[in-house]
């Protein structure tokens, strides 16, 4: 890219979105589409995808529409809610509008007065597809965007068949470069993307998939509402979702939570589809604050500031925790992502898998993933991010339960693992997992009793530890190469060279468990974010955030679209009073700014005790 386009490029960024730079690999996305070369581009959640698509539309050659393919009308609708607030004409076409308005876009295209035209994959592929592609093709159509790539790819975890038949837009627009978008970080799911879009010698940009700004935590499931309990005392008023493993579970907590006046509603598949647009609505027009919800719950969330997603039970993969987890803090701002488990939700998930014929190897492979993520003493941002194949870099994330060191160190690590390690060794190192455990737990199972294993001096050695614990310490002495699982389908536990020294006490071990919690004992609210909320007027920042609630009701867009609460704290932070202030807020850009700014000088002013302004 020449210099003049960058200068351009970043006075459309300022002037429509008020930000100042790039995100990583924004710019590389943007120079592909702008270069009319195919492209991957992968993200997490919250990466900026979107721009990468939208700013190019802008500032493009004239002539053509930037066509975007995206699987949820919601999120349609919060996009070109989003870009028209900037400034941007956008429009989107789908079965919930009204001929009139159809008969409108048709118009704006005509004119080559629309620049983003957003569609689903039914609405160009499915009945009558054929016709709009053909109507398309006479307008021009310079590239194609298919938001949620992953969609398309078997390997995905949302799998949609309509768009398989995405293919053909290869065929019907044959001078368009197509984009790809996705923040499924897996290869085969790319590799399909590129297979099924028969790309042609795409870009293809992979971000890094750590997300900085959430914080992780494990903890082993004890009391599940009283857990909950202190997560939210950590959050009032903030925006959370709780999934749960199971509908009954999700009545039950949605009732709890209810009852102790807090705005929850629950979520599922058994709901009516009446019943769950109206909580998912509520829950996006910030009229309720948690979603008690299964994993129906997810695709489409765009509301930007929630601040906390708690896991009741674990998920079947590390795909899907990341996905789920993920929705948390797409503002970029601190949020928590804690997960609450049982070791025995990996048998359910087993049991469950076994039941629908799912149980593939893969299928165990994933729920090992996540089992080991659960277990695990180490950084949580180095296990998922290594999990994807990605280095990671950075000796502390300072972001998770393990570098916040808030895991107790075992006093006597030496002597307990030993008393692991010498199970290992008397039980002919033969044994997987949970026969160590059963052996150290003292359980008499048929396969203790077949081995006359009752017998060991190590048996019942540990009972008083719970299940969790005592899997969590083996992964650690995995983790640091004590002991070594073996691959194949039934892998069983060996000493290493390490692990004989420890042993004979000739290694240091060091060995870790998470916190019990003390009965009765509230939970203390962390410290905010210095960074994120260094300066700003907690104060003026509710006032802020009322406002923008009722901007958001009378125009009916959720309030993220009108501004993210990243624009709210900086505006508390700064505290501007002229409109060419307003200019260097983030997120604030001359289109925002000439709508809004009247009324958020007005509040800024009204906080400070000063009169409005008359004009
Ligand atoms: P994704 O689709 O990758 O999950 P979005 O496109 O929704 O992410 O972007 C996430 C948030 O980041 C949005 O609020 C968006 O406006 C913001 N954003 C995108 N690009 C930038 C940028 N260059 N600077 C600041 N904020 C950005």
């Amino acid at each position: 890219m020449t210099e003049i386009e960058e200068s351009v490029l970043l006075d459309t960024l300022a002037n429509y979105w008020g930000y100042r730079g790039f995100r990583p690999l924004q710019r590389e996305a943007i120079a592909a589409n702008l270069q009319g070369r195919d492209s991957v581009v992968v993200l997490p959640t919250g990466g900026g995808k979107s721009l990468c698509f939208q700013l190019p539309a802008l500032v493009g050659p004239g002539g053509g529409v930037g066509l975007v393919v995206s699987p949820l009308i919601s999120l349609m609708k919060d996009q070109v809610d989003g870009l028209v607030e900037n400034g941007v004409s956008a429009a989107a076409l789908n079965a919930t509008i009204t001929p009139t308005e159809r008969r409108r876009i048709y118009a704006d295209l005509d004119e080559g007065r629309c620049r983003l035209l957003y569609v689903t994959p039914e609405r160009l592929v499915g009945e009558g597809g054929e016709a709009f592609r053909a109507r398309l093709r006479t307008r021009g159509v310079r590239f194609a965007a298919v938001d949620e790539a992953h969609c398309i790819s078997q390997w995905g975890h949302e799998f949609r068949p309509e768009y398989r038949q995405l293919a053909r837009l290869r065929d019907d627009f044959p001078d368009a470069a197509l984009h790809a978008f996705t923040a499924t970080a897996t290869r085969r799911v790319r590799e399909d993307i590129i297979a099924q879009l028969a790309l042609r010698d795409p870009e293809v940009l992979v971000g890094s998939f750590d997300r900085p700004n959430l914080v992780y935590r494990v903890r082993t499931r004890t009391g599940l509402k009283d857990q909950i309990r202190r997560v939210l005392d950590r959050h009032a008023g903030e925006a959370g979702i709780v999934y749960c493993l199971s509908r009954r579970e999700v009545e039950s907590i949605a009732e709890w939570l209810e009852s102790r006046s807090h705005r929850a509603l629950p979520y599922h598949a058994g709901l009516p589809d009446e019943t769950r647009r109206r909580h998912q609505d509520a829950f996006l027009e910030e009229r309720a604050d948690i979603m008690v919800a299964t994993v129906a719950f997810g695709m489409g969330i765009d509301r930007s500031n929630i601040r906390y997603v708690i896991h009741a039970g674990a998920p079947r993969s590390i795909e899907h925790y990341q996905q789920e987890s993920g929705r948390a803090g797409r503002d970029g701002l601190e949020a928590e992502c804690i997960l609450l488990y049982s070791v025995a939700d990996f048998a359910r998930w087993r049991q469950m898998l076994e039941k629908s014929g799912e149980l593939s190897k893969t299928a165990r492979q994933l729920l090992t993933g996540m089992e080991r993520y659960a277990g695990g003493a180490r950084c949580r941002h180095r296990t998922l991010v290594e999990y994807f194949d990605q280095p990671y870099t950075r000796d502390t994330c300072d972001a998770c339960d393990w570098c916040l060191k808030e895991l107790e160190r075992i006093d006597d690590a030496l002597v307990l693992c030993q008393k692991i390690l010498s199970t290992v060794a008397r039980l002919g190192q033969r044994r997987g997992v949970g026969h160590v455990v059963d052996v150290l737990r003292g359980r008499t199972t048929d396969a203790v009793s077949k081995g006359g294993h009752q017998a060991l001096s190590t048996f019942g050695l540990l009972s008083d530890v719970p299940i969790a614990e005592l899997r969590g310490y083996l992964d650690q002495l995995t983790e640091q190469h004590l002991l070594l699982r073996t691959a194949g389908e039934y892998p069983v536990l060996q000493l290493t060279e390490r692990g004989v020294a420890a042993l004979k006490g000739q290694a240091a071990v060091e060995l870790y468990r998470q916190p019990r919690p003390v009965p009765g004992q509230r939970a203390r609210r962390p410290a905010p974010d210095p960074a994120t909320w260094e300066g700003v007027d907690r104060g003026l920042f509710d006032a802020l955030r009322q406002c923008r609630l009722e901007v958001a009701r009378a125009r009916g867009v959720p309030p993220y679209v009108v501004f993210h609460d990243n624009t709210l704290r900086d505006l508390a932070r700064r505290r501007p009073t002229t409109a060419a202030e307003l200019l260097h807020v983030y997120g604030i850009g001359a289109r925002k700014a000439e709508d809004l700014g009247p009324i958020v000088l007005n509040v800024i002013r009204d906080h400070r005790g000063e009169p409005p302004d008359p004009g």
